[in-house]
C-alpha cells in the first residue's frame, strides 16, 4: 500500500493549530495540535512511498518513528487515507480519455467507501459489471451516458425505430440524431460520455459473447407508462432468469425511479402492478387500452426536459448503488419526482400476496 492523502478532502485551518479536512461538517475531520512537521509529513503523503518510507521520513522530520506509525494508523481510521496503488490499478482498466474524466468519481466514490483501497475496488467492478438499457428516449439514453460515464465497463441500449424529436435531451440524443437508427444513436451517445468519438459500426459479437447475463436491465421504455404500470413483458423473462431490474420513466407530470427488483429478493414489478389494481380496480382495463398505438395514447406524450433529467440522473445513481454493493432506496419501494412541485418522495412497496414473486419453497423457510 502507497498511502496518498485523500484528494477528495480539503484542508482548512480552524484556528493556528487545529486542521480540519472535508467541508462537509457531518463528515469533516479534524486534528488538532497540527504543528510544522505533521504539515510537512501531510506533504508526503502523495501515493510516492510506501510505509516503512514514511516511518524513516516521520523519525527524520523529529516525530519519532513510534508516532509517525500511530500518526499514519489514525488518519488511516479516520478516513482520510486512500491508497495510491490501487487507484492507479483500477484507472488503468480504463482507455485515455475516460481514465482522467473519472477523477471526480473515483474521488467521491473515496468520501462514500472511506477504507483505503475500498473505492478502486468499487470502481473495478463497476469495470466489470454489464447494464442493458431498454428504452432510447429522454429518459433511457440518459441513464445509459450518465452509467457509462460513471465507470459501467459495457452500456448497451437496446431499441428499434429511428430518433424523433420527442426523443432528444440534453444529457441524451442531441436533436442531430433525428432520423437515425435509435441503436445507433444511443451508441454513439454513450461512447460521447466517455470522451469516444462517434460510433464506429458495430463489431458482431461472436456467437456465446454476451451468454453471460447482464448485472442489471434498465427498463425505461419510450412510453413512461411502461414504467409506471410494472410488471412489463420482458420483466417476466427477467424474473425468471434471476436478472436484477430498474423501472424508470417519466409518465405526465411524474417521474418514476423503481422498483429495482432483485428477483425472489425484493417486491417486483409485478408486486407494483397488482398493488396499482388494489387503489383502482379500473387500473388494468386503463391500462391495456394505453398499450401501443392504443386510441386513448395522448398525441403528444408530456415528458419535461428537467424532470426526465432528474430522474435519469437518480436511475443511475440507485444502479450505481447496487453495484457498489448498497441497497438503493428503490429497493422495495421507488421514488417519485414531480413536475408540480419539484418534490422526490419514497413511496414503499412491499410484495403483494397475489405475485408470488417472493414466496420461497418450504424447504428454504
Ligand atoms: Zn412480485
Amino acid at each position: 500500500m502507497r498511502p496518498v492523502l485523500k484528494p477528495a478532502l480539503s484542508r482548512a485551518w480552524r484556528d493556528s493549530e487545529t486542521l480540519q479536512f472535508g467541508t462537509v461538517h457531518r463528515d469533516a475531520r479534524v486534528v488538532e495540535q497540527a504543528g510544522p512537521a505533521f504539515c510537512s509529513f501531510l506533504g508526503l503523503l502523495d501515493g510516492g512511498r510506501e510505509r516503512p518510507e514514511l516511518l524513516d521520513a516521520g523519525e527524520r522530520l523529529g516525530l519519532g518513528r513510534e508516532t509517525t506509525g500511530e500518526l499514519l494508523d489514525s488518519l488511516e481510521k479516520a478516513g482520510l487515507l486512500d491508497d495510491e496503488a490501487a487507484t492507479r490499478e483500477a484507472l488503468a482498466r480504463y482507455p485515455q480519455p475516460h481514465r482522467d474524466l473519472l477523477g471526480p468519481d473515483l474521488a467521491s466514490l473515496s468520501l462514500v467507501h472511506p477504507e483505503p483501497g475500498a473505492a478502486p475496488a468499487v470502481l473495478s467492478a463497476r469495470a466489470a459489471a454489464r447494464v442493458e438499457v431498454r428504452g432510447a428516449g429522454r429518459v433511457g439514453t440518459a441513464v445509459a451516458a450518465v452509467l457509462a460515464a460513471g465507470g459501467v465497463g459495457a452500456v448497451t441500449v437496446v431499441d428499434g425505430g429511428r430518433v424523433t424529436p420527442g426523443d432528444c435531451s440534453p444529457a441524451g440524443l442531441p436533436p442531430t440524431e433525428v432520423g437515425r437508427l435509435r441503436a445507433t444513436a444511443a451508441r454513439t451517445a454513450v461512447q460521447r460520455a466517455t470522451g469516444r468519438g462517434p460510433a464506429a459500426p458495430q463489431r458482431r459479437a461472436p456467437a456465446g459473447a454476451h451468454a453471460a447475463p447482464p448485472s442489471l436491465v434498465v427498463l425505461a421504455p419510450r412510453d413512461g407508462s411502461g414504467a409506471f404500470a410494472g410488471g412489463a413483458v420482458g420483466a417476466r423473462r427477467l424474473m425468471r432468469a434471476g436478472v436484477p431490474h430498474l423501472y424508470v420513466g417519466v409518465l405526465e407530470h411524474l417521474g418514476v425511479v423503481g422498483p429495482l427488483v432483485l428477483p425472489g429478493a425484493s417486491a417486483c414489478g409485478g408486486c407494483l402492478a397488482l398493488t396499482r389494481s388494489d387503489e383502482d380496480a379500473a387500473w388494468p382495463r386503463l391500462l391495456a387500452q394505453l398499450a401501443d398505438d392504443g386510441p386513448g395514447r395522448p398525441r403528444t406524450p408530456a415528458c419535461d426536459s428537467a424532470l426526465a433529467t432528474a430522474v435519469a440522473g437518480l436511475a443511475a445513481l440507485h444502479v450505481q448503488l447496487y453495484l457498489d454493493g448498497t441497497r438503493p432506496p428503490s429497493m422495495d419501494g421507488w421514488c417519485e419526482v414531480s413536475a408540480v412541485d419539484g418534490l422526490a418522495r419514497r413511496l414503499r412497496l412491499t410484495g403483494h400476496p397475489d405475485c408470488g414473486c417472493l414466496w420461497q419453497p418450504a424447504a428454504l423457510r
